[in-house]
Protein backbone atom coordinates (compact mmCIF):
# COMPACT_ATOMS: atom_id res chain seq x y z
CA UNK A 1 0.00 0.00 0.00
CA UNK A 2 2.39 2.74 1.02
CA UNK A 3 4.44 2.16 -2.49
CA UNK A 4 0.89 2.46 -4.65
CA UNK A 5 1.60 6.54 -4.46
CA UNK A 6 5.44 5.83 -6.10
CA UNK A 7 3.40 3.19 -8.41
CA UNK A 8 0.97 6.06 -9.61
CA UNK A 9 3.49 8.49 -10.12
CA UNK A 10 5.13 6.41 -12.49
CA UNK A 11 2.28 6.20 -14.54
CA UNK A 12 1.21 10.21 -13.93
CA UNK A 13 4.95 11.83 -13.82
CA UNK A 14 5.86 14.21 -11.37
CA UNK A 15 2.99 16.39 -9.65
CA UNK A 16 0.64 13.83 -10.67
CA UNK A 17 0.25 12.61 -6.93
CA UNK A 18 -0.66 14.65 -4.11
CA UNK A 19 0.36 12.59 -1.06
CA UNK A 20 1.48 15.05 1.64
CA UNK A 21 -1.34 15.42 4.20
CA UNK A 22 -1.74 18.99 3.88
CA UNK A 23 -2.96 18.51 0.27
CA UNK A 24 -5.36 15.79 0.82
CA UNK A 25 -7.58 18.57 2.92
CA UNK A 26 -8.86 20.12 -0.28
CA UNK A 27 -10.10 16.90 -1.59
CA UNK A 28 -11.74 14.63 1.29
CA UNK A 29 -15.57 15.67 0.39
CA UNK A 30 -18.45 18.20 -1.86
CA UNK A 31 -20.61 20.77 0.19
CA UNK A 32 -22.49 18.62 1.62
CA UNK A 33 -19.93 16.39 3.36
CA UNK A 34 -17.14 18.19 3.47
CA UNK A 35 -15.09 15.14 5.57
CA UNK A 36 -14.91 11.73 4.24
CA UNK A 37 -12.53 8.38 4.89
CA UNK A 38 -8.89 8.55 4.48
CA UNK A 39 -7.71 8.02 1.41
CA UNK A 40 -4.10 7.37 0.08
CA UNK A 41 -3.23 10.01 -2.21
CA UNK A 42 -5.12 12.20 -5.02
CA UNK A 43 -4.30 10.95 -8.41
CA UNK A 44 -4.46 13.81 -11.09
CA UNK A 45 -3.98 12.14 -14.61
CA UNK A 46 -3.56 14.17 -17.80
CA UNK A 47 -4.69 11.39 -20.46
CA UNK A 48 -7.59 8.90 -20.52
CA UNK A 49 -4.31 5.97 -21.16
CA UNK A 50 -3.56 7.04 -17.60
CA UNK A 51 -6.42 6.73 -16.10
CA UNK A 52 -7.04 2.88 -17.86
CA UNK A 53 -3.26 2.27 -16.53
CA UNK A 54 -4.68 3.78 -12.45
CA UNK A 55 -8.19 1.90 -12.62
CA UNK A 56 -6.01 -0.99 -13.66
CA UNK A 57 -3.48 -0.94 -10.85
CA UNK A 58 -6.73 -0.63 -8.86
CA UNK A 59 -8.59 -3.00 -9.78
CA UNK A 60 -5.79 -5.76 -8.98
CA UNK A 61 -5.13 -4.22 -5.68
CA UNK A 62 -8.79 -3.81 -4.49
CA UNK A 63 -8.76 -0.26 -4.09
CA UNK A 64 -11.29 2.06 -4.03
CA UNK A 65 -11.54 5.14 -6.67
CA UNK A 66 -13.53 8.03 -5.76
CA UNK A 67 -14.02 10.48 -8.59
CA UNK A 68 -14.18 13.78 -8.04
CA UNK A 69 -14.91 17.25 -10.22
CA UNK A 70 -15.31 20.42 -8.57
CA UNK A 71 -16.57 19.67 -5.24
CA UNK A 72 -19.58 21.02 -5.29
CA UNK A 73 -21.90 18.28 -5.15
CA UNK A 74 -24.60 18.62 -2.61
CA UNK A 75 -25.31 14.91 -1.42
CA UNK A 76 -21.47 13.81 -0.16
CA UNK A 77 -21.07 12.17 -4.23
CA UNK A 78 -16.87 12.98 -4.36
CA UNK A 79 -16.77 11.85 -0.31
CA UNK A 80 -14.58 8.62 0.05
CA UNK A 81 -16.41 6.66 2.61
CA UNK A 82 -14.36 5.00 5.63
CA UNK A 83 -13.44 1.26 5.90
CA UNK A 84 -11.87 1.13 2.52
CA UNK A 85 -8.28 1.77 1.03
CA UNK A 86 -9.68 4.87 -1.16
CA UNK A 87 -7.72 7.28 -3.87
CA UNK A 88 -9.35 10.69 -5.14
CA UNK A 89 -9.42 10.63 -9.23
CA UNK A 90 -9.05 14.81 -9.57
CA UNK A 91 -10.15 15.55 -13.69
CA UNK A 92 -8.67 19.42 -12.65
CA UNK A 93 -5.49 18.19 -15.37
CA UNK A 94 -8.03 17.01 -17.88
CA UNK A 95 -9.50 20.07 -19.09
CA UNK A 96 -9.48 20.48 -22.48
CA UNK A 97 -11.67 21.47 -25.21
CA UNK A 98 -10.83 18.91 -28.01
CA UNK A 99 -13.22 20.51 -30.80
CA UNK A 100 -15.65 22.66 -31.16
CA UNK A 101 -17.62 23.00 -34.33
CA UNK A 102 -19.73 25.79 -34.89
CA UNK A 103 -21.75 24.26 -37.94
CA UNK A 104 -22.46 21.21 -36.61
CA UNK A 105 -23.46 23.04 -32.75
CA UNK A 106 -21.22 20.20 -30.85
CA UNK A 107 -18.26 20.19 -29.00
CA UNK A 108 -16.03 17.93 -27.90
CA UNK A 109 -14.47 18.72 -23.77
CA UNK A 110 -12.82 16.91 -21.37
CA UNK A 111 -14.23 16.21 -17.97
CA UNK A 112 -12.35 18.43 -15.99
CA UNK A 113 -13.24 21.52 -17.73
CA UNK A 114 -15.44 23.63 -15.69
CA UNK A 115 -18.92 25.02 -16.12
CA UNK A 116 -17.70 28.48 -16.66
CA UNK A 117 -14.87 27.19 -19.54
CA UNK A 118 -17.75 25.74 -21.10
CA UNK A 119 -20.21 28.85 -21.30
CA UNK A 120 -16.83 30.67 -22.47
CA UNK A 121 -15.49 28.07 -24.82
CA UNK A 122 -19.63 27.69 -26.53
CA UNK A 123 -19.47 31.74 -26.37
CA UNK A 124 -16.20 31.89 -28.91
CA UNK A 125 -18.31 30.30 -31.59
CA UNK A 126 -21.71 32.41 -30.88
CA UNK A 127 -23.08 29.65 -29.30
CA UNK A 128 -24.53 28.64 -26.00
CA UNK A 129 -23.67 25.65 -23.64
CA UNK A 130 -27.39 24.57 -22.22
CA UNK A 131 -26.42 23.60 -18.43
CA UNK A 132 -26.65 27.37 -16.17
CA UNK A 133 -26.69 27.26 -12.53
CA UNK A 134 -24.75 28.86 -9.90
CA UNK A 135 -21.77 26.14 -9.19
CA UNK A 136 -19.86 27.35 -12.03
CA UNK A 137 -16.26 25.80 -10.61
CA UNK A 138 -18.13 22.29 -10.98
CA UNK A 139 -16.75 20.21 -13.84
CA UNK A 140 -18.12 18.59 -17.00
CA UNK A 141 -17.87 15.27 -15.39
CA UNK A 142 -19.74 16.37 -11.79
CA UNK A 143 -22.27 17.65 -13.94
CA UNK A 144 -22.95 14.61 -15.94
CA UNK A 145 -22.52 11.80 -13.00
CA UNK A 146 -24.85 13.96 -10.94
CA UNK A 147 -27.32 14.72 -14.21
CA UNK A 148 -27.62 18.49 -12.64
CA UNK A 149 -30.31 20.58 -13.76
CA UNK A 150 -29.93 24.20 -13.06
CA UNK A 151 -31.78 27.25 -14.02
CA UNK A 152 -32.65 26.62 -17.98
CA UNK A 153 -34.00 23.29 -18.06
CA UNK A 154 -37.24 24.01 -19.36
CA UNK A 155 -35.95 24.91 -22.19
CA UNK A 156 -32.77 23.11 -22.86
CA UNK A 157 -33.13 20.00 -20.63
CA UNK A 158 -31.10 18.60 -17.77
CA UNK A 159 -26.99 17.38 -18.18
CA UNK A 160 -28.17 14.05 -20.04
CA UNK A 161 -30.18 15.70 -23.01
CA UNK A 162 -27.32 17.74 -23.64
CA UNK A 163 -24.90 14.88 -24.49
CA UNK A 164 -24.08 13.08 -27.57
CA UNK A 165 -21.35 10.46 -26.79
CA UNK A 166 -18.99 10.34 -23.87
CA UNK A 167 -15.21 8.49 -23.28
CA UNK A 168 -15.35 6.57 -20.44
CA UNK A 169 -12.77 4.51 -18.31
CA UNK A 170 -14.88 1.11 -17.22
CA UNK A 171 -14.02 -0.29 -13.90
CA UNK A 172 -11.96 -3.06 -15.99
CA UNK A 173 -9.51 -0.47 -17.20
CA UNK A 174 -11.02 -0.32 -20.76
CA UNK A 175 -11.79 2.50 -22.83
CA UNK A 176 -15.13 3.14 -24.04
CA UNK A 177 -14.50 5.49 -26.63
CA UNK A 178 -18.73 6.79 -28.32
CA UNK A 179 -17.61 10.25 -28.96
CA UNK A 180 -19.07 10.59 -32.26
CA UNK A 181 -21.21 13.91 -32.21
CA UNK A 182 -24.36 12.49 -33.76
CA UNK A 183 -27.67 13.58 -33.74
CA UNK A 184 -29.12 10.33 -34.46
CA UNK A 185 -27.85 6.93 -33.47
CA UNK A 186 -29.73 4.34 -32.89
CA UNK A 187 -27.20 1.45 -32.93
CA UNK A 188 -27.96 -0.71 -29.95
CA UNK A 189 -27.85 0.04 -26.18
CA UNK A 190 -27.72 3.79 -25.40
CA UNK A 191 -24.70 3.42 -23.19
CA UNK A 192 -23.82 7.26 -22.51
CA UNK A 193 -26.91 7.61 -20.85
CA UNK A 194 -26.57 3.93 -17.98
CA UNK A 195 -23.43 6.37 -17.08
CA UNK A 196 -24.89 9.93 -17.02
CA UNK A 197 -25.98 10.26 -13.62
CA UNK A 198 -24.59 7.68 -12.10
CA UNK A 199 -22.19 9.30 -9.98
CA UNK A 200 -19.30 7.59 -10.59
CA UNK A 201 -20.26 4.64 -9.56
CA UNK A 202 -20.16 2.38 -13.15
CA UNK A 203 -17.63 4.38 -14.58
CA UNK A 204 -15.41 7.39 -14.65
CA UNK A 205 -16.79 10.02 -17.65
CA UNK A 206 -12.99 11.34 -18.97
CA UNK A 207 -14.73 13.88 -22.27
CA UNK A 208 -18.17 14.29 -23.79
CA UNK A 209 -19.44 15.41 -27.00
CA UNK A 210 -21.58 17.73 -26.50
CA UNK A 211 -24.79 19.99 -28.04
CA UNK A 212 -24.84 23.53 -28.63
CA UNK A 213 -27.06 25.48 -29.35
CA UNK A 214 -27.61 28.92 -31.30
CA UNK A 215 -27.07 32.03 -29.10
CA UNK A 216 -29.81 34.02 -28.58
CA UNK A 217 -30.18 37.75 -30.60
CA UNK A 218 -32.40 38.91 -27.69
CA UNK A 219 -33.32 38.53 -24.02
CA UNK A 220 -35.71 39.40 -21.43
CA UNK A 221 -35.48 39.63 -17.79
CA UNK A 222 -38.44 40.35 -15.45
CA UNK A 223 -39.35 39.62 -11.43
CA UNK A 224 -43.07 39.59 -10.41
CA UNK A 225 -44.35 39.65 -6.87
CA UNK A 226 -47.45 37.08 -6.54
CA UNK A 227 -49.60 36.52 -3.72
CA UNK A 228 -49.36 32.64 -3.75
CA UNK A 229 -48.28 30.23 -5.27
CA UNK A 230 -51.46 28.97 -6.95
CA UNK A 231 -51.06 32.80 -8.53
CA UNK A 232 -47.25 31.62 -9.54
CA UNK A 233 -48.76 28.39 -11.23
CA UNK A 234 -51.48 31.01 -13.07
CA UNK A 235 -48.62 33.05 -14.10
CA UNK A 236 -46.65 30.35 -15.17
CA UNK A 237 -49.79 29.26 -17.53
CA UNK A 238 -50.45 32.66 -18.68
CA UNK A 239 -46.61 33.35 -19.73
CA UNK A 240 -46.39 29.72 -21.41
CA UNK A 241 -49.13 30.71 -23.31
CA UNK A 242 -47.70 34.49 -24.29
CA UNK A 243 -43.88 33.75 -24.65
CA UNK A 244 -44.19 29.47 -25.77
CA UNK A 245 -40.72 28.05 -25.97
CA UNK A 246 -38.83 31.22 -25.60
CA UNK A 247 -39.04 30.99 -21.57
CA UNK A 248 -35.69 29.45 -20.40
CA UNK A 249 -36.08 30.52 -17.03
CA UNK A 250 -39.06 30.77 -14.08
CA UNK A 251 -37.44 30.22 -10.97
CA UNK A 252 -39.49 31.55 -7.77
CA UNK A 253 -38.37 32.90 -4.63
CA UNK A 254 -40.77 32.93 -1.52
CA UNK A 255 -40.47 36.22 0.94
CA UNK A 256 -38.44 33.95 3.44
CA UNK A 257 -35.74 33.03 0.73
CA UNK A 258 -35.41 36.59 -0.13
CA UNK A 259 -35.03 37.83 3.69
CA UNK A 260 -32.48 35.29 4.02
CA UNK A 261 -30.06 36.76 1.29
CA UNK A 262 -30.39 40.14 2.11
CA UNK A 263 -29.41 39.50 6.03
CA UNK A 264 -26.59 37.14 4.35
CA UNK A 265 -25.39 39.85 1.54
CA UNK A 266 -26.26 42.61 4.53
CA UNK A 267 -28.29 45.25 1.94
CA UNK A 268 -31.82 45.08 0.86
CA UNK A 269 -32.04 45.10 -2.70
CA UNK A 270 -35.80 44.74 -3.34
CA UNK A 271 -36.77 44.24 -6.93
CA UNK A 272 -39.97 46.32 -6.75
CA UNK A 273 -41.45 48.72 -3.86
CA UNK A 274 -44.37 45.86 -2.96
CA UNK A 275 -43.33 43.03 -0.64
CA UNK A 276 -45.01 40.25 -1.88
CA UNK A 277 -45.06 36.63 -0.06
CA UNK A 278 -43.69 34.85 -3.29
CA UNK A 279 -41.52 36.79 -6.61
CA UNK A 280 -40.93 35.05 -9.68
CA UNK A 281 -37.90 35.21 -12.10
CA UNK A 282 -39.26 35.03 -15.50
CA UNK A 283 -36.32 34.50 -18.57
CA UNK A 284 -36.56 34.23 -22.07
CA UNK A 285 -34.85 34.51 -25.14
CA UNK A 286 -35.15 34.00 -29.18
CA UNK A 287 -32.50 33.65 -31.77
CA UNK A 288 -34.78 35.41 -34.16
CA UNK A 289 -34.91 38.87 -34.85
CA UNK A 290 -38.04 39.20 -36.17
CA UNK A 291 -40.07 38.04 -32.75
CA UNK A 292 -41.08 40.81 -30.32
CA UNK A 293 -39.87 39.27 -26.94
CA UNK A 294 -40.05 42.60 -25.18
CA UNK A 295 -43.59 43.32 -26.49
CA UNK A 296 -44.90 40.09 -25.63
CA UNK A 297 -43.33 40.40 -21.93
CA UNK A 298 -44.92 43.65 -21.55
CA UNK A 299 -48.33 42.30 -22.48
CA UNK A 300 -47.61 39.38 -20.71
CA UNK A 301 -47.06 41.79 -17.16
CA UNK A 302 -49.86 43.75 -18.22
CA UNK A 303 -52.74 41.04 -18.23
CA UNK A 304 -51.06 38.99 -15.68
CA UNK A 305 -51.35 42.75 -13.27
CA UNK A 306 -55.02 43.64 -14.76
CA UNK A 307 -56.64 40.38 -13.45
CA UNK A 308 -54.43 40.79 -9.48
CA UNK A 309 -52.24 37.49 -10.79
CA UNK A 310 -49.04 39.59 -10.51
CA UNK A 311 -49.18 42.36 -8.04
CA UNK A 312 -45.91 43.65 -8.61
CA UNK A 313 -42.84 43.43 -10.66
CA UNK A 314 -40.09 44.81 -12.98
CA UNK A 315 -38.61 44.15 -16.47
CA UNK A 316 -34.85 44.22 -16.89
CA UNK A 317 -33.64 47.55 -19.21
CA UNK A 318 -29.95 46.83 -18.91
CA UNK A 319 -27.65 43.85 -18.73
CA UNK A 320 -27.17 45.57 -14.95
CA UNK A 321 -30.67 45.41 -14.39
CA UNK A 322 -30.46 41.99 -15.38
CA UNK A 323 -27.61 40.58 -13.38
CA UNK A 324 -29.35 42.49 -10.08
CA UNK A 325 -32.24 40.44 -10.82
CA UNK A 326 -30.40 37.36 -11.37
CA UNK A 327 -28.38 38.18 -8.13
CA UNK A 328 -31.26 37.63 -5.86
CA UNK A 329 -32.00 34.35 -7.26
CA UNK A 330 -28.07 32.98 -7.56
CA UNK A 331 -27.92 34.42 -3.57
CA UNK A 332 -30.39 32.19 -2.01
CA UNK A 333 -28.65 28.82 -2.71
CA UNK A 334 -25.74 30.58 -1.44
CA UNK A 335 -26.53 31.99 1.32
CA UNK A 336 -28.30 28.64 2.72
CA UNK A 337 -24.68 26.79 1.83
CA UNK A 338 -23.16 29.44 3.79
CA UNK A 339 -26.37 29.82 6.85
CA UNK A 340 -24.82 27.05 9.30
CA UNK A 341 -27.57 24.30 10.55
CA UNK A 342 -29.44 25.21 7.21
CA UNK A 343 -31.51 22.57 5.86
CA UNK A 344 -31.35 21.51 1.93
CA UNK A 345 -33.80 20.10 0.49
CA UNK A 346 -34.01 18.96 -3.38
CA UNK A 347 -37.30 17.46 -4.53
CA UNK A 348 -39.76 17.80 -7.14
CA UNK A 349 -43.47 17.03 -7.32
CA UNK A 350 -45.71 17.50 -10.15
CA UNK A 351 -46.00 21.04 -11.23
CA UNK A 352 -50.15 21.13 -10.13
CA UNK A 353 -49.09 19.40 -7.07
CA UNK A 354 -46.55 22.58 -5.46
CA UNK A 355 -49.04 24.58 -3.87
CA UNK A 356 -50.56 21.51 -2.04
CA UNK A 357 -46.57 20.37 -1.49
CA UNK A 358 -45.17 23.59 0.49
CA UNK A 359 -48.35 23.66 2.64
CA UNK A 360 -47.93 20.29 3.53
CA UNK A 361 -44.21 20.12 3.89
CA UNK A 362 -44.30 23.18 6.13
CA UNK A 363 -46.93 21.68 8.78
CA UNK A 364 -44.61 18.30 8.65
CA UNK A 365 -41.45 20.41 9.16
CA UNK A 366 -43.26 22.46 11.92
CA UNK A 367 -44.60 18.78 13.42
CA UNK A 368 -40.83 17.95 14.17
CA UNK A 369 -38.77 20.99 14.96
CA UNK A 370 -41.47 23.69 15.97
CA UNK A 371 -40.81 27.27 15.21
CA UNK A 372 -38.29 26.23 12.40
CA UNK A 373 -38.60 28.56 9.33
CA UNK A 374 -39.14 27.00 5.97
CA UNK A 375 -37.21 28.64 2.83
CA UNK A 376 -38.84 27.16 -0.26
CA UNK A 377 -37.05 28.62 -3.44
CA UNK A 378 -36.41 26.67 -7.04
CA UNK A 379 -37.20 25.88 -10.18
CA UNK A 380 -41.18 26.04 -10.42
CA UNK A 381 -41.19 25.03 -13.96
CA UNK A 382 -39.51 22.10 -13.26
CA UNK A 383 -41.82 21.36 -10.17
CA UNK A 384 -38.45 21.18 -8.82
CA UNK A 385 -39.06 23.12 -5.36
CA UNK A 386 -35.95 22.99 -2.74
CA UNK A 387 -37.69 23.01 0.34
CA UNK A 388 -34.99 24.24 2.45
CA UNK A 389 -35.43 25.02 6.58
CA UNK A 390 -33.60 27.01 8.75
CA UNK A 391 -33.43 26.29 13.27
CA UNK A 392 -35.68 28.31 15.05
CA UNK A 393 -34.46 31.40 16.13
CA UNK A 394 -33.53 30.00 19.44
CA UNK A 395 -32.07 26.60 18.34
CA UNK A 396 -28.36 26.37 17.54
CA UNK A 397 -27.42 25.10 14.05
CA UNK A 398 -25.41 22.49 16.06
CA UNK A 399 -29.01 21.24 17.43
CA UNK A 400 -30.71 21.77 14.53
CA UNK A 401 -28.07 20.10 12.70
CA UNK A 402 -28.79 16.99 15.05
CA UNK A 403 -32.74 16.68 13.51
CA UNK A 404 -31.69 17.41 9.82
CA UNK A 405 -31.86 13.63 9.47
CA UNK A 406 -36.22 13.51 10.62
CA UNK A 407 -36.85 16.89 9.37
CA UNK A 408 -36.00 15.59 5.97
CA UNK A 409 -37.75 12.55 6.20
CA UNK A 410 -40.53 14.59 6.62
CA UNK A 411 -40.14 16.51 3.34
CA UNK A 412 -39.83 13.29 1.27
CA UNK A 413 -42.77 11.50 3.13
CA UNK A 414 -45.06 14.44 1.46
CA UNK A 415 -42.88 14.71 -1.94
CA UNK A 416 -43.43 10.65 -2.43
CA UNK A 417 -47.07 10.91 -0.81
CA UNK A 418 -47.77 13.71 -3.91
CA UNK A 419 -45.95 11.36 -6.72
CA UNK A 420 -42.70 13.12 -6.30
CA UNK A 421 -39.17 12.31 -5.66
CA UNK A 422 -36.42 12.59 -3.30
CA UNK A 423 -33.96 13.84 -5.73
CA UNK A 424 -34.61 16.16 -8.60
CA UNK A 425 -31.40 17.17 -9.67
CA UNK A 426 -28.60 16.83 -6.75
CA UNK A 427 -28.37 12.91 -7.17
CA UNK A 428 -28.36 10.74 -4.76
CA UNK A 429 -24.18 10.15 -3.50
CA UNK A 430 -24.05 9.44 0.51
CA UNK A 431 -27.04 11.02 2.42
CA UNK A 432 -29.78 10.57 0.21
CA UNK A 433 -29.55 6.53 -0.40
CA UNK A 434 -32.03 5.81 2.50
CA UNK A 435 -34.64 8.11 1.06
CA UNK A 436 -33.90 6.35 -2.40
CA UNK A 437 -35.02 2.95 -0.85
CA UNK A 438 -38.18 4.54 0.75
CA UNK A 439 -38.94 5.85 -3.02
CA UNK A 440 -37.95 3.13 -4.90
CA UNK A 441 -39.40 -0.39 -6.12
CA UNK A 442 -37.77 -3.43 -5.32
CA UNK A 443 -37.60 -4.12 -9.00
CA UNK A 444 -36.15 -1.54 -9.82
CA UNK A 445 -33.07 -1.55 -6.38
CA UNK A 446 -32.40 -5.28 -7.50
CA UNK A 447 -32.24 -3.63 -11.63
CA UNK A 448 -29.73 -1.09 -9.93
CA UNK A 449 -27.39 -3.44 -7.63
CA UNK A 450 -28.03 -5.93 -10.81
CA UNK A 451 -26.26 -2.77 -13.18
CA UNK A 452 -23.38 -1.98 -10.31
CA UNK A 453 -22.55 -5.87 -10.27
CA UNK A 454 -22.40 -6.04 -14.08
CA UNK A 455 -19.87 -2.67 -14.64
CA UNK A 456 -18.11 -2.68 -11.24
CA UNK A 457 -17.66 -6.61 -10.15
CA UNK A 458 -15.30 -5.64 -7.73
CA UNK A 459 -16.99 -2.90 -6.40
CA UNK A 460 -13.89 -0.35 -7.03
CA UNK A 461 -15.78 3.00 -8.29
CA UNK A 462 -17.07 4.75 -5.91
CA UNK A 463 -18.19 2.27 -3.47
CA UNK A 464 -20.62 3.45 -0.61
CA UNK A 465 -22.52 5.49 -3.15
CA UNK A 466 -25.89 5.70 -4.50
CA UNK A 467 -27.60 1.96 -4.07
CA UNK A 468 -29.02 1.53 -0.57
CA UNK A 469 -26.59 -0.92 1.67
C1 LIG B 1 -24.04 28.08 -5.75
C2 LIG B 1 -24.38 26.69 -6.28
C3 LIG B 1 -25.55 26.52 -7.01
C4 LIG B 1 -25.87 25.25 -7.52
N1 LIG B 1 -27.01 25.11 -8.24
C5 LIG B 1 -27.30 23.92 -8.77
C6 LIG B 1 -28.47 23.77 -9.59
O1 LIG B 1 -29.22 24.70 -9.80
N2 LIG B 1 -28.71 22.55 -10.11
C7 LIG B 1 -27.89 21.46 -9.89
O2 LIG B 1 -28.17 20.38 -10.40
N3 LIG B 1 -26.79 21.57 -9.10
C8 LIG B 1 -26.49 22.76 -8.54
N4 LIG B 1 -25.38 22.89 -7.76
C9 LIG B 1 -24.63 21.66 -7.37
C10 LIG B 1 -23.42 21.26 -8.19
O3 LIG B 1 -22.75 22.32 -8.82
C11 LIG B 1 -23.73 20.17 -9.17
O4 LIG B 1 -24.30 19.07 -8.50
C12 LIG B 1 -22.54 19.70 -10.01
O5 LIG B 1 -23.11 18.86 -10.98
C13 LIG B 1 -21.43 18.92 -9.30
O6 LIG B 1 -20.25 19.03 -10.08
P1 LIG B 1 -18.78 18.91 -9.45
O7 LIG B 1 -17.82 18.94 -10.59
O8 LIG B 1 -18.56 19.88 -8.38
O9 LIG B 1 -18.86 17.43 -8.91
P2 LIG B 1 -18.38 16.81 -7.53
O10 LIG B 1 -19.11 17.41 -6.39
O11 LIG B 1 -16.90 16.81 -7.45
O12 LIG B 1 -18.89 15.31 -7.76
C14 LIG B 1 -20.24 15.03 -7.93
C15 LIG B 1 -20.42 13.54 -8.23
O13 LIG B 1 -19.90 13.23 -9.51
C16 LIG B 1 -18.85 12.24 -9.43
N5 LIG B 1 -17.88 12.62 -10.45
C17 LIG B 1 -17.23 13.81 -10.57
N6 LIG B 1 -16.48 13.81 -11.70
C18 LIG B 1 -16.67 12.59 -12.30
C19 LIG B 1 -16.18 11.99 -13.50
N7 LIG B 1 -15.37 12.64 -14.32
N8 LIG B 1 -16.58 10.73 -13.79
C20 LIG B 1 -17.43 10.06 -12.97
N9 LIG B 1 -17.92 10.58 -11.83
C21 LIG B 1 -17.55 11.84 -11.50
C22 LIG B 1 -18.37 12.34 -8.00
O14 LIG B 1 -17.79 11.12 -7.56
C23 LIG B 1 -19.66 12.63 -7.26
O15 LIG B 1 -20.39 11.45 -7.08
C24 LIG B 1 -25.02 24.13 -7.24
C25 LIG B 1 -23.85 24.32 -6.51
C26 LIG B 1 -23.53 25.58 -6.03
C27 LIG B 1 -22.25 25.74 -5.27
Amino acid sequence: MRSLPQAFERILGAGGVLDAASDLDGYRGDLAVPAGGDIICVVRPRWVQQLAEIVTLCEREGIAIVPRGGGTGLCGGATPVPGRHSIVVSFERMAAIRALDRSSGTMVAEAGCTLHRLHEAAAEVDCLFGIDHGGLSSQLGGNLSTNAGGNNVLRYGMAREQVLGLEVVLASGEVLSELQPLRKNNSGYDLKQIFIGSEGTLGLITAAALKLYPQPVAQVCACAGLPSLDAVLDFFGEARAALGQTISAFEVMSREALDLWFAHAGREDQPFATLTPWVVLLEADTTSHRFDLAGALEDLLAATSERGTVLDGTIAMTEAQRRRLWALREGVPVAMIETKGSLKGDTAVPLSRIPRFVKRASAAVTAVVPGCIAVPFGHVGDGNIHFNVLPPPAMSAEAFSARHGEVTQAIESVALSLGGTVSAEHGIGLIKRDALARMKSPAALDAMRALKAAFDPANILNPGKVIPG
